[in-house]
């Protein structure tokens, strides 16, 4: 609220409406405060940094961030929105799943269910693999896969690759604690590439603690070993120390299993040393059991009854049967050692009693145990029949452990092939999407390149249209000025021969009439003497014209010679010719002609001539045709004469 009251007077208003402005302020301030909600909800953005810090604790020290958070809950529970309330409860059952508080935890997993019903949530899956976890604690593994699958489901959902490690290291620890340890390092191999994919060394040096265990219970004591030292050196080096003390405790657990008890020792002393540094006495119970252990194997039964009584004091009730169980064994064998044959019989008392409650192929070596020491205990009581009937039990027993031994043996190998498998899996996973992401390249950069080819063949084909275009039109120009006379603009005496020959052709081909007309202007150089040869040139436009005008379009009209014309005639037959020519004859002669200011009437002559059979090319039509134009000139000029 005082962060809200900060902002508001931070509001400098103008000297003159200051007086206005400081009542309404207050004003507004106390309408907010007396608003319902207002004062009860905190920051969002507080929340978050708070739980982040709880986070961080609990990398360190989870007992610090257990307290962390049980305050936080206690200081402001009214002032918490349901989600907030529901996020806070998540960590502290988290942290007290880590510190053995089972029945804490499960009361609070449960009052997380009823805050927050949708688990599709980071919170979610952490509930639920916490759940997973103390489910597993109580022997109940099927239980708790139901939830791992789940919590599995959303990480996937939700796309969160340090979440579905976080459940594939919980499956692999159930698969670890019914003692399925080839299973549990597949998992534990699928959660670490996840792990190492977002570069998470904290989470790493954890599954390498858990792997550790799994391999020196299939016999794999080298890898063991050497995971459980790379773990305990990455804490060491960042002050993790409460992982580094679980780090040393595995280790020294490894020890024991290969019968190195000088190594577990030297493990445990440095549990001990550390579990003091902490200053949590419920820590220190681990380094005081592991040592009496190792020096109950060394037959050191006094150090063994020291550490072991050290343990008894500082040992709080444990919820798991399978600690239970150890712990009575060792109890047991122990006191068997003081020979304190009562302590020891009531110990196996209830060891048998725990037992039956397990499924029997989990604890057989538990079981070996049991009836090994009870063995010893009726040797003692000189019932050598009971002894017997014991040892032959335990035997039998031994046989199926052994089985269960050598198959774990072949688990090692197992577990080689399926990491080996898992890497060339993950291998080949790489170079698809590596090919895939080549192949999306090559895609993209044949469609630049169809693109850039069909846009240079476009321009190519544009280019080329243009030119053809404009050579279409130059040809077309060139063809006109080949073929045209350019005073009169006329077909000229080459194009008006060539097509008559080839009309001829035709005409001769489909038997259809012919027929020809010359004609020349009558006293042309008249003309151009008393006009000049401009007036010359005017008047051969102007008869052009005219002579145009009265051919059809099929015909064909060229300027010849100087002031001679040609009009060719397909299908005409040598009357309707004459009728062509009289028609022209007559307009030339009606034409007013100006030239220089003067009104110039100008005739001309027309030589006629048919196509027949005894024509066998132009020229020899032309000629005749040119005969009768002479004829017409020696008659006077003006008329019109058909070939004979
Ligand atoms: P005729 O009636 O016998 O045909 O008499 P004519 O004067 O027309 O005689 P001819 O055919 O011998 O003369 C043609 C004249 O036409 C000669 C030439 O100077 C003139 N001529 C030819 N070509 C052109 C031209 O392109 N322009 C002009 N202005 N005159 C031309
Ligand atoms: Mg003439
Ligand atoms: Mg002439």
């Amino acid at each position: 609220m005082s962060k809200h009251l900060i902002q508001l007077n931070s509001v400098q208003p103008s000297c003159q409406y200051r007086l206005f402005f400081l009542p309404l302020l207050v004003l507004i301030t106390l309408c907010f405060m007396s608003m319902p909600g207002y004062a009860e909800t905190l920051h969002p953005q507080w929340l978050q940094e708070s739980l982040d810090k709880a986070d961080k604790l609990n990398d360190k020290n989870p007992v610090l961030a257990l307290e962390f958070t049980q305050d936080l809950l206690a200081n402001h529970n009214d002032q918490l929105s349901t989600p907030g309330k529901a996020a806070l409860i998540a960590r502290l059952a988290e942290y007290q799943y880590y510190l053995g508080h089972n029945e804490k935890s499960l009361k609070n997993i449960e009052l997380f269910y009823t805050l927050s019903p949708d688990l599709n949530t980071f919170d979610g899956i952490s509930v639920l693999i916490t759940h997973g976890g103390i489910l597993d604690g109580l022997a109940k593994p099927k239980e708790a896969m139901k939830l791992y699958l789940q919590a599995e489901a959303i990480a996937k959902a939700i796309e969160s690759k340090k979440l579905l490690a976080e459940t594939y290291g919980s499956i692999a620890g159930s698969f670890a604690r019914i003692n399925n340890d080839s299973e549990a390092l597949k998992y534990y191999h699928q959660a670490y590439l996840h792990l190492e994919a977002i570069g998470d060394k904290l989470e790493m040096a954890y599954l390498k603690i858990q792997m550790s265990i799994s391999y020196s219970n299939i016999f794999d004591d080298k890898n063991a070993i050497k995971l459980a030292k790379e773990a305990i050196s990455y804490f060491k080096n960042n002050e993790y120390i409460f992982d580094e003390l679980f780090g040393h405790s595995t280790l020294a657990r490894i020890f024991m299993a290969v019968k190195d008890y000088d190594s577990a020792i030297t493990e445990y002393q440095q549990v001990m040393a550390l579990s003091q540094q902490v200053g949590k006495d419920s820590l220190i119970e681990v380094a005081y059991i592991g040592l009496a252990k190792a020096f109950h194997w060394k037959k050191q039964h006094d150090k063994a009854r020291h550490y072991f009584n050290l343990y008894q004091q500082v040992h709080q009730h444990s919820d798991s049967p399978f600690a239970q169980i150890d712990d009575l064994v060792l109890s047991a064998s122990i006191s068997i050692a003081e020979q304190d044959i009562s302590s020891a019989v009531q110990s196996l008392k209830y060891a048998d009693e725990l037992l039956l409650t397990l499924e029997k192929n989990s604890v057989l070596s538990w079981r070996i145990k049991v009836l090994d020491l009870k063995a010893e205990l009726a040797i003692f009581n000189q019932d050598y029949q009971s002894a017997f009937q014991l040892q032959k039990e335990a035997r039998k027993l031994v046989s199926s452990y052994q089985n269960i031994e050598r198959e774990k043996i072949r688990s090692k190998y197992k577990v080689m092939f399926d990491i080996d498998q898992a890497l060339l899996q993950n291998q080949l996973l790489e170079r698809d999407k590596q090919l895939d992401k080549a192949a999306l390249e090559s895609a993209l950069q044949q469609q630049r390149l169809h693109s850039l080819v069909i846009a240079g063949i476009s321009l190519f084909a544009l280019i080329l249209t243009f030119f053809i275009l404009r050579q279409v039109k130059n040809s077309k120009t060139l063809h006109k000025l080949a073929n045209t006379d350019t005073l009169t603009e006329l077909a000229n005496r080459r194009y008006t021969f060539a097509s008559a020959e080839k009309l001829i052709v035709q005409a001769k081909i489909s038997k259809q009439d012919f027929t020809i007309i010359i004609f020349d202007i009558d006293h042309f150089k008249a003309v151009n003497d008393t006009f000049g040869h401009t007036g010359g040139d005017i008047a051969l436009k102007t008869i052009a014209t005219i002579a145009n005008i009265h051919v059809r379009n099929h015909d064909i009209l060229g300027r010849i010679g100087g002031e001679e014309f040609l009009v060719v005639l397909p299908g005409t037959s040598v009357q309707q010719a004459y009728e062509v020519a009289e028609r022209i004859r007559h307009a030339i002669k009606d034409k007013d002609i100006m030239l220089k200011g003067k009104v110039v009437n100008i005739s001309a002559s027309f030589g006629i001539a048919q196509l027949a059979k005894q024509h066998d090319n132009f020229n020899q039509l032309f000629h005749q045709a040119d005969i009768a134009l002479y004829q017409a000139k020696d008659s006077g000029r003006n008329c019109i004469k058909l070939a004979q």
